[in-house]
């Protein structure tokens, strides 16, 4: 007999999971408390792994016929310096395919047309503890503030924030100049997102307000301030640096409830991997589902656990790790470390 699951949330890492679930051949009903997904149109970096298991969901195709290969970006220093180049090439030589962006709205519309079953928008699961009284699995993909991991775990691990501000948009412009512009205390990337567009990010201490950020960047290398100048602030979306911490002790409880994505590991997203790891836990997560069957969902939630939990975890470390680095006062020192990195 087919098993039963309850996803809550409709991100990348729910959407990802319910399609998983369902080629598993399980009932899956997904709660989603917005009324709409949000359909903000930052680009996604998406490495080879996550393609792979993007594949292996079927939806690899869909999501390609969005992407564009990502292959050159460079570190620069604000009056416009090469000091590095971010290392797409050899992502590309060892997978033998580039890392892939797409826009998180055309993401999710790739998952949502490979799901059989409606997402249930505007149910906002408050009381977690009480859901998992009635299916076989609830799976907790319900982002960084999520009420499945507080009900399963406590509130040990929370959110941290870390001190800095990002304030995203897109320009309609494509910039040409791709990577990332590394100051004191600050940084701004660019990378292509779709053609005639460019898609921006950029990191300042916590206190900066939108109107504030051009000033922050001010005499930063072109096109840095054309980017600012010709983007309507009121488009620019805010977003606090958080992440989770300590780390879980396990991303599943009670034979049950399994965590994936930002619910399980919430990260900075200096290293662009946040939406890969929650991918790569759906899959990995359904796959073992699919092995073990209901009756040893224990035992596929333990699979799970022991196959995603530090992977993620390490990756979360590296982008926590990469934020202070990028986000630190003290330049110099970093920049001739910078230098060193081989092309
Ligand atoms: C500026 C920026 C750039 C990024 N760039 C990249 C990148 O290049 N590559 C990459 O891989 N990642 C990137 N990320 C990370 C990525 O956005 C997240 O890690 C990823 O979207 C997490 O997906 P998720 O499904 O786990 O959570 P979310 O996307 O947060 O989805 C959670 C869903 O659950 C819903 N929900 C929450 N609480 C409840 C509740 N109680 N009841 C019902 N529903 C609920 C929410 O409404 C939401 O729809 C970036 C993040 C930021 C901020």
């Amino acid at each position: 007999m087919a098993g039963s699951a309850v996803v809550v949330g409709a991100g990348v890492g729910g959407l990802a999971t319910a399609i998983g679930l369902r080629r598993a051949g399980w009932h899956v009903t997904i709660l989603e408390r917005r009324a709409e997904l949000e359909r903000y149109g930052t680009a996604f970096g998406i490495h080879p792994t996550a393609q792979a298991a993007l594949d292996r969901l079927g939806v690899g195709d869909a999501f390609r016929a969005r992407a564009l290969p990502y292959r050159d970006g460079r570190i620069r220093t604000p009056d416009g310096k090469v000091m590095a180049r971010l290392p797409l090439e050899r992502i590309e030589r060892r997978a033998g395919r580039p890392e892939l962006l797409i826009s998180r709205p055309y993401l999710l519309d790739a998952l949502l047309g490979a799901l059989d079953v409606p997402v249930r928008y505007g149910e906002n699961v408050s009381d977690a503890a009480a859901l998992v009284e009635g299916p076989d699995l609830v799976v907790g993909a319900d982002g960084i503030n999520s009420a499945v991991r507080t009900a399963a775990f406590g509130t040990r691990s929370g959110v941290r924030q870390v001190g800095t501000v990002t304030w995203i948009g897109i320009a309609d412009f494509e910039t040409g100049v791709y990577g990332e512009t590394w100051g004191r205390g600050r940084f701004f990337g660019m990378t292509p997102i779709e053609p005639g567009r460019t898609n921006w990010y950029a990191a300042a201490p916590e206190a900066t307000t939108a109107a504030g950020l051009r000033d922050r960047f001010a005499g930063w290398h072109e096109p840095i301030p054309r980017v600012l100048a010709e983007t309507d602030p009121a488009s620019w979306i805010r977003y606090e640096m958080r992440h989770l911490f300590p780390a879980l002790p396990t991303f599943v409880r009670g034979g049950r409830v399994a965590l994936v994505g930002d619910a399980a590991h919430a990260m900075t997203p200096n290293l662009g991997r946040g939406a890969c790891t929650a991918i790569l836990d759906a899959e990995a997560l359904t796959r073992a589902i699919a092995r073990y069957g209901r009756a040893g969902l224990p035992s596929a939630l333990r699979a799970y656990d022991t196959e995603r939990r530090r992977s993620a975890q390490r990756v979360a470390f590296g982008s926590r790790t990469l934020h202070r680095l990028m986000s630190t006062e003290r330049s110099r020192l970093r920049d001739s470390l910078v230098r060193l990195i081989p092309a």
